[in-house]
């Protein structure tokens, strides 16, 4: 035995020993370098990440949030460790301002009879200042009420309600009050009511939704004799704007050609944020999609070990605003940083931490039939002893449901790959790191790096099977 062989039995024996895993026979013919590339992916680096990323104080990373910054700058200081190069003119963010709305939090006055009385926030209120003098008309909300008209402000009793799913509902019975003639809401509350909580949250900048329909000025009070006057103004809602970003890095493909060519991998960045007034407030996706965001970024690093780069260009990337529907991604396709049609595959990684009973290490791609990727990725990723398939159910239906599709739409080949279960923690606050199976998250990644290496050099190119 030379040498140089001993060397690479060596580093092959190291590999093994740091990613933990048994040496199959497919897997004694992965090269030694693809090996230190896979031990890049390891649990210990898995848990240093997810916990930050799902952390209480990311708070629920929301489009947009102070916390959704904080953790771009941290996606872009990994990318930047790695050794990627920005995308865009150097930069790690593509960067972009949306429209935000908030609930007024001064000059909001609540008179009775003259006097100064205590109100608890806003819930709704227009685009213009409202104001209204007169007496309230106190309202049974939930009655089969609908012939009755009012002319002016009503008082509903919101006492009793609570959860987010009963604000919801309660919300939605006010809608009916507007038809009936009602120009404005009081909602009879106490202070430590969750709703008190809602209209603190409201007067933090969100994102204007259009679709969203008007509704009337709300107030939160605490019980009052109605047959005294009141006087109320509400003034206008504060429309503003705030700056959200994707944070993009390259690895430059080592070949003169196939440089030109680049391989996207990807994940959302955004979740859900939180709901002040729960017992526990922060809706930390940590499987939705810290998860995701974890593997883009073990294989930023992954891809950046390998002593020879791979032949294309590998693009490294997350977005904002998943949640709110693909705006990030939407974004990117609108404003790409790469030419489209020199991208041959997006591979976006949506939920990898908490797999179904018996599908532990394995891993499913959206839209299977739609091109050939899966069937090119599950190949090589067996070498690495990690099974990429269809899944029965979910690959049929999540093709859309995901940033790969602001991509299909623009004719590239983009799949989302997932390797877990629709669990109850889904968009809940329940979503930590901590009931995340992290080996098989690990082992997930290493197959999605050892699956995507043949496309990565330009021995195999996926091909849609739109055409
Ligand atoms: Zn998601």
């Amino acid at each position: 035995m030379n040498n140089s062989v001993l060397r690479l039995t060596l580093l092959v024996l190291a590999a093994f020993a740091a990613i933990g895993v048994q040496e199959t026979a497919a897997q004694a013919s992965l090269s030694g370098d693809v090996l230190s590339g896979m031990s890049e992916i390891n649990e210990k680096d898995v848990r240093a990440t997810i916990s930050f990323l799902a952390s209480d104080e990311m708070a629920g990373r929301d489009t947009p949030s102070p916390e959704l910054t904080i953790a771009s700058a941290y996606v872009a200081a990994r990318f930047r460790g790695a050794g990627l190069i920005g995308g865009v003119d150097g930069s790690f963010y593509q960067t972009h301002r949306v429209a935000t709305v908030a609930m007024p939090n001064s000059d909001i006055e609540f008179k009775i009879d003259g006097v100064s009385a205590e109100h608890f926030g806003v819930l709704a209120a227009l685009d213009e200042d409202f104001s209204f003098i007169g007496s309230v008309t106190e309202v049974e909300i939930g009655d089969d009420s609908s012939a009755v008209t009012f002319d002016g402000a009503v008082l509903v009793d919101g006492g009793e309600v609570s959860s987010p799913r009963e604000q919801f509902f309660f919300r939605r019975q006010l809608r009916s009050l507007k038809q009936q003639g009602a120009t404005c809401i009081l909602i009879k509350v106490n202070a430590d009511s969750p709703m008190v909580a809602a209209a603190i949250k409201a007067t933090r900048p969100r994102l204007v939704n259009p679709r969203q329909r008007a509704s009337l000025p709300t107030l939160l009070v605490s019980d009052f004799d109605t047959s005294k006057l009141v006087s109320i103004t509400i003034p206008k809602r504060r429309n503003g704007d705030a700056e959200v970003r994707n944070v993009i890095g390259v690895l430059p493909g080592s070949d003169e050609i196939l440089e030109k060519e680049a391989v996207v991998f990807s994940a959302h960045l955004d979740h859900v944020g939180s709901q002040a007034g729960l017992e526990d407030p922060v809706f930390n996706g940590a499987d939705d999609d810290a998860t995701g965001v974890t593997g883009v970024i073990k294989l930023a690093d992954a891809f950046a070990a390998l002593k020879t780069p791979p032949k294309r260009t590998m693009i490294f990337m997350t977005f904002w605003g998943e949640e709110k529907g693909l705006l990030g991604s939407r974004h990117y396709v609108n404003n790409p940083t790469w030419p489209l049609d020199k991208i041959v595959a997006n591979i976006n990684i949506e939920m990898i931490g908490r797999p179904e009973a018996g599908a532990a290490e394995k891993c499913w791609m959206t839209g299977w039939d739609q091109s050939d990727l899966g069937a090119l990725m599950a190949e090589a990723s067996d070498t690495a002893g990690v099974r990429i398939f269809e899944h029965p159910k979910f690959s049929q239906m999540l093709y859309r449901a995901s940033d790969n599709y602001s991509f299909v739409e623009k004719g590239v080949v983009a799949h989302s790959f997932s390797a877990g279960s629709l669990h109850d923690d889904y968009h809940q606050p329940g979503d930590e790191w901590e009931k995340l199976e992290l080996r098989h998250m690990t082992r997930v990644i290493q197959g999605l790096f050892v699956g995507s290496l043949p496309i990565a050099n330009g021995e195999v190119t996926p091909k849609s099977s739109r055409n």
